[in-house]
Parts: C-alpha cells; sequence; structure tokens
C-alpha cells in the first residue's frame, strides 16, 4: 500500500463513527417516495454538509411545468428538490458522484423504527441506509478525506443528491443529465455494484399500458356487450407466448446473475377493469414491464409489440385496445477498458484484496442517464448491505470506509 492510500484509510477510519452518525441523521429524514416527503429538508441538510465542508453548492428545484410532464397529478404539490456540489480542484475534466436521497415507502414488518437507524453489531438497520444514503456518505468522506489530507485530485469532483430514483429519476438525475446542467466526464452513480463487484452497465427496459376496450352490458346477457377482461386476457395471453419466443434471447455480456442474460418481462403489475360484477366489463388494462439485454433496442420491442397488437387485432374484429408507453430505454453500458473502469478496477482491488468482477446488472438504476445521455463512462458502486425495499435493510458499517476508500483511489488515480 503506498503511504497516500495509507494515510486515506487511516482518516477514514477514524472518521467511521461521523460517517454512522450522519448516515443515521440523514435516514431520520423519511424522504419516502412516492410521495416524495422531506425532500426540501434533506437537500437543505445535505447543502450545510456540502457547505461546512468549504465545497460550493447550487441548490435546483425543478421547474413544476417539468414536474407535471413526467410525474402524476397526485406528485405535483410535492416539489422535486436536487443539490449539486463542486470541488473545483482546476483540472478540465470533471469525476461525478451522483446518489439519489429518495426512499421507497417503510413497509410493514419493521421490528425497528426504519427513520431511527439503530446499530446491531456490524450493521445499520434502517430505510434508506444501504439505498442509498449510506453511499452518498462515503462519496462526501472520500471527498473530504482528499482534501483534508491535500491529496487533490487532478480531475475536478462534482456531486449531485438527487431525487426520484425511485420513481424512474426523471425529475433527479434525469432532469440534471437531460438539460446539461451536469456535464461530466465520467461518473461514478454511488449504488449498484459493491464489495468486489462492479456495475458497468444494466439492462434496459420498456414500460407499457395496454388498454382494452368493451361495451358494457347487462350480466345476464353477455351477448349484448363486448367483455372488455376476455378480450384482454386473450391478449395477454399472446405477449405471453412472445416472452418464451424472447427466451431463446442471449447477451453475449458478463451479466450479475444468470437470469439476467436473457430478456425478462412481467405482466399485470398493474391491472384492472370493469365496474360491477353484474356488468360486462366496458374496459380492461393491464402493464408490460419487459427488461431488455444489452443486444435489444427499446425501438425494435415497441415494434413487437405493436405487431401482437395488429396480429389480434387481425383475428378478432371487434377488439378495440391501445398500447401507452410508459417509459423506455436502452441498455446501459460502459466500456469495461475505459480510464474510469480501469481506476475502478485497481482501486477494488486495493481495497477488497479481491480480483474486481465488472458486472452488467439485471436491473436499473440512474446509471443509465449518464451513458446513454451525457455519454460518459460511468460505473455503479455503493456499500455493502442488504433487504432494500424491504423490512430489515441494512448496511454493514465497516463498508463504509471501505467504500469511501474505493471512490477516494478512483478520484485520486484517475489519469
Ligand atoms: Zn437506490
Amino acid at each position: 500500500m503506498d503511504p497516500d492510500q495509507h494515510s486515506i484509510k487511516q482518516y477514514l477510519q477514524e472518521h467511521q463513527e461521523e460517517m454512522v452518525e450522519m448516515t443515521q441523521r440523514l435516514c431520520s429524514l423519511a424522504t419516502e417516495n412516492p410521495p416524495g416527503h422531506h425532500f426540501e429538508e434533506c437537500v437543505d441538510y445535505l447543502e450545510e454538509i456540502m457547505r461546512a465542508r468549504g465545497f460550493a453548492t447550487q441548490k435546483v428545484r425543478v421547474p413544476l411545468e417539468y414536474q407535471k410532464k413526467y410525474l402524476p397529478p397526485e406528485l405535483w404539490d410535492k416539489p422535486r428538490f436536487n443539490l449539486i456540489s463542486r470541488w473545483d480542484t482546476g483540472g478540465s475534466k470533471i469525476l461525478h458522484f451522483n446518489s439519489h436521497y429518495d426512499v421507497v415507502p417503510a413497509t410493514e414488518g419493521w421490528k425497528t423504527d426504519p427513520f431511527a437507524p439503530v446499530i446491531r453489531g456490524q450493521r445499520l438497520f434502517g430505510r434508506g441506509t444501504s439505498d442509498m444514503k449510506g453511499c452518498l456518505v462515503a462519496s462526501i468522506f472520500a471527498a473530504q478525506a482528499l482534501r483534508d489530507l491535500k491529496l487533490r485530485p487532478v480531475w475536478n469532483l462534482e456531486f449531485s443528491f438527487t431525487a426520484d430514483e425511485e420513481i424512474g429519476g426523471e425529475c433527479g438525475a434525469g432532469f440534471l443529465v437531460k438539460n446539461k446542467i451536469v456535464q461530466p466526464d465520467a461518473a461514478i452513480v454511488c449504488e449498484g455494484g459493491a464489495g468486489d463487484s462492479i456495475m458497468i452497465g444494466h439492462r434496459g427496459v420498456l414500460w407499457a399500458d395496454i388498454h382494452v376496450h368493451g361495451v358494457p352490458a347487462h350480466g345476464s346477457n353477455p351477448g349484448a356487450g363486448i367483455n372488455a377482461f376476455e378480450r384482454g386476457i386473450h391478449l395477454a395471453g399472446r405477449f405471453l407466448e412472445y416472452h418464451q419466443r424472447c427466451l431463446e434471447r442471449v447477451t453475449q455480456h458478463e451479466m450479475d446473475k444468470p437470469h439476467s442474460r436473457r430478456p425478462s418481462m412481467t405482466l399485470g403489475g398493474v391491472s384492472g377493469g370493469g365496474s360491477k360484477v353484474n356488468t360486462i366489463p366496458g374496459w380492461f388494462h393491464f402493464t408490460i414491464d419487459r427488461r431488455l439485454i444489452p443486444e435489444e433496442r427499446v425501438a425494435s420491442v415497441i415494434r413487437e409489440f405493436q405487431a401482437i397488437l395488429r396480429e389480434a387485432k387481425r383475428q378478432d374484429k371487434t377488439l378495440k385496445a391501445e398500447m401507452k408507453i410508459l417509459t423506455g430505454f436502452d441498455a446501459a453500458l460502459t466500456d469495461p477498458d475505459s480510464s474510469l473502469c480501469r481506476a475502478a478496477c485497481q482501486a477494488v482491488r486495493a481495497v477488497t484484496g479481491k480480483i474486481p468482477n465488472p458486472r452488467i446488472f439485471g436491473a436499473f438504476t440512474d446509471l443509465h442517464f449518464f451513458t446513454n445521455q451525457a455519454r460518459c463512462p460511468t460505473i455503479g458502486y455503493g456499500v455493502e448491505g442488504n433487504g432494500i425495499h424491504g423490512h430489515q435493510e441494512y448496511l454493514v458499517i465497516p463498508s463504509l470506509v471501505k467504500t469511501a476508500r474505493v471512490y477516494a483511489e478512483i478520484a485520486r488515480t484517475l489519469p
């Protein structure tokens, strides 16, 4: 270990307790999303933290018009805020750290208060500890360590603490990237990989809502109406057959899990229709969550969906159905030979002592905004933990230091 690596390790170990406390305080702000509670409070606290460390800050409120474009009406009275913070080291390039500060709502079943994180042995239990306020804290302390130890990185460091990852990210990382409020040369999304695993991309996604129209009539005389539910389940059956055909497609990329190597499809995550037990249902709808392997393109999957609808209508002239696209993007991919990936692999190896494992993940994060929109190499890496979105979410406390060390190493060694 070189002397700088050693002093960073020592510095961060001495600050572990402070990192835990900051994570606890951040988690006590219950930024549950939906609907988006305590967002401004959280951003104000983060601004205070960054200013106290001498880093410039920029609080960004998403314009209501923009919010209305992407969020459902029930969220329009909850303003969306993001915080950007910068350490201008005099470099010509920007390394960006992104963390989302929103959390999924606390589900039933917590044995402790999800918003008053408690320490049990080596673990910190609470909503948002590993997804992902602990990661956010690790990124702040990485910068603090470098600054206090006078190890000025060659690249400027930039941070974004963003809203809405848990509901698609359009008013969070998506807003900042698409509007070029941040324009990094490389980015670390502080979640996804952990330990020796580095996320270098994720599958793409297409979310669609299929709406079937029928004609309501009295339930005693089904022939008098058109049953939207019955037509809907036939149509869903066609999508199930299509899913089977899709499973023959296998990616050539290294994936995190065996099931991620193929496309997947979840039908009916949201579904429903009709109005009354004795009325022929006049409408029925169901959603489709289709995940794309890196070789697939959203545009062609949309065409495949349209072809299924066309064929169904050709065979049943009474079928009236339409498809609404809710969201869609191609897989996110970062070149494993990029200088960011190489620096990340070296850093993970130096800190964990293990051979790093760069992988493409089955599930998505905000990472695609950086690879697909900002077009910069991006990795996903954060603290070790478990139970995200569940009622036993925790982070492994010593991994706060390890993760901050990895971030600091990457920032310090990027050429
Ligand atoms: Zn997350």
